[in-house]
């Protein structure tokens, strides 16, 4: 395994001083990991070097269009290749993120909708919840007491459909808690009930190996998406992988440039998937910043990446359990999950510790519900009347937790540095 300190040197800004409310200046804690990383020093490089080769792509007949093309197709083997997609059968989509992938893939299920169902999970983002929604009937598997996937109530709720779960769509890890669901196992049982499994993998992606197996293994991962502004890439750029089949037959969701082969005013022949999915001008600088992102990524190893991850989050959990008065969310395990801790201080706003970890010691972290409202709302035991009464009230201030998320470049030193100060919120609060 790596030195830990070596990771420092390979993230943009890890060491960047900026002041706190006391005008003091002090080098930046980034644990908001899980909301955008900081892009990779190779990513940035790569940005600058492919710009005397910038062209917009596949048209073309200029030697730099066709460049960019060739990059812009190599870059879906690598993504492939990265998540162990089976180039046959699978296709590489470029979106913008995750969202615009979820969307996506909701649109291209619904023309054979119907009486379908999807089951999404009490723990997912908005993301993989919201889209469903206004298409199918959407079902929601249970979580336990810690906030774990019930993969009892999954089975359950496949045998109840009898036949008519088209789709499982599941979080990789969970942006709130971190827990990683048993992905291959849980597509083990989807394909089992003739449905098929979507994982969304924006908080798994970058932390850990990831394996869809080859189509005929019944725990492939059928569809899989993620963002790149999660592992060391900019925004704009994301990914949707599924089989080439589901894009072959309906319109695209976005229509227009690139998408068609042949045009006349009362006719239409779509370009084949994955051109028929990437309306517009597609974004060739982003896809040469995710594909060094993976590069790197693999050049440090997936693997290696997880066990230091894991072992920052076992620290991480090891000290904040120590100080009495924090509440740490869900379960003080720190197997099987990415490297996310989500806690409140008894007595305190979730606002308010956020920022004075921010204005007194420079650490960047979330609070609030993270786009998970309803996970979180359960890992609260909100109670339902209280719930109800929110939505009567839009003024009414939202429940929340703090959240801090560690990336690679991380340090045992920085969650000292958080400690510290936790413990002197607690020792201070009113
Ligand atoms: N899914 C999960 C689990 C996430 O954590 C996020 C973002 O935080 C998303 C989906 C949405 O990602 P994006 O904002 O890149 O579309």
């Amino acid at each position: 395994m790596k030195a830990v300190h070596s990771y420092r040197d390979y993230v943009v800004g890890a060491d960047t001083q900026i002041p706190l409310v006391n005008g003091q200046m002090t080098k930046a804690i980034n644990f908001d990991n899980a909301a955008t990383t900081p892009p990779f020093v190779s990513v940035i490089k790569a940005i600058v070097d492919f710009s005397p080769w910038y062209s917009s792509i596949h048209r073309g007949t200029g030697y730099k269009s066709q460049f960019s093309s060739m990059l812009y197709e190599e870059a879906r083997k690598m993504v492939c290749n990265f998540v162990r997609a089976d180039q046959g059968s699978q296709i590489v989509i470029f979106v913008k993120n995750t969202t615009e992938a979820i969307n996506k893939l909701s649109y291209r299920l619904c023309s054979k909708a119907e009486d379908n169902v999807v089951l999404s999970s009490c723990m997912e983002h908005h993301s993989n919840d919201l889209p469903w929604r206004d298409k199918y009937k959407v079902d929601y598997i249970d979580i336990d007491q810690q906030g774990r996937l019930s993969l009892l109530d999954l089975e359950a709720k496949l045998t109840c459909y009898k036949g008519r779960v088209k789709l499982v769509a599941v979080t990789g890890a969970s942006n709130v808690t971190g827990y990683r669901n048993p992905i291959h196992q849980i597509a083990e049982m989807v394909h089992r009930h003739g449905a098929r499994i979507l994982v969304d993998g924006a908080q798994l992606i970058p932390h850990a190996p990831f394996d869809m197996k080859p189509a005929d293994s019944p725990e492939h991962i059928d569809f899989l998406v993620f963002s790149a502004h999660k592992m060391y890439a900019p925004f704009g750029i994301g990914v949707l992988i599924g089989p080439k089949s589901v894009f072959e037959e309906s319109c695209p969701d976005y229509q227009g440039g690139g998408t068609v082969d042949l045009v006349t005013h009362d006719y239409i022949r779509w370009a084949p998937p994955p051109q028929k999915e990437e309306a517009g001008t597609p974004n060739v600088m982003g896809v040469v910043a995710l594909m060094e992102s993976m590069r790197t990524l693999s050049r440090l190893g997936m693997h290696q990446i997880d066990r230091h991850e894991t072992s920052l989050l076992y620290y991480g959990l090891e000290k904040l359990r120590r100080i009495r008065g924090i509440e740490l969310l869900g379960s003080h395990e720190h197997q099987n999950r990415v490297a996310i801790i989500p806690f409140n201080i008894s007595g305190i706003p979730h606002g308010t510790t956020a920022a004075i970890l921010s204005y007194e010691g420079g650490i960047a972290v979330r609070s609030g519900c993270f786009c998970a409202q309803p996970y979180v709302q359960r890992l609260l035991k909100i109670p339902p009347e209280e719930i109800k009464g929110r939505i009567d009230d839009p003024q009414a201030p939202h429940p929340g937790v703090v959240r801090i998320s560690f990336g690679l470049y991380n340090t045992r030193e920085e969650i000292d540095v958080l400690a510290a100060l936790l413990q002197h919120i607690v020792l201070h609060k009113k």
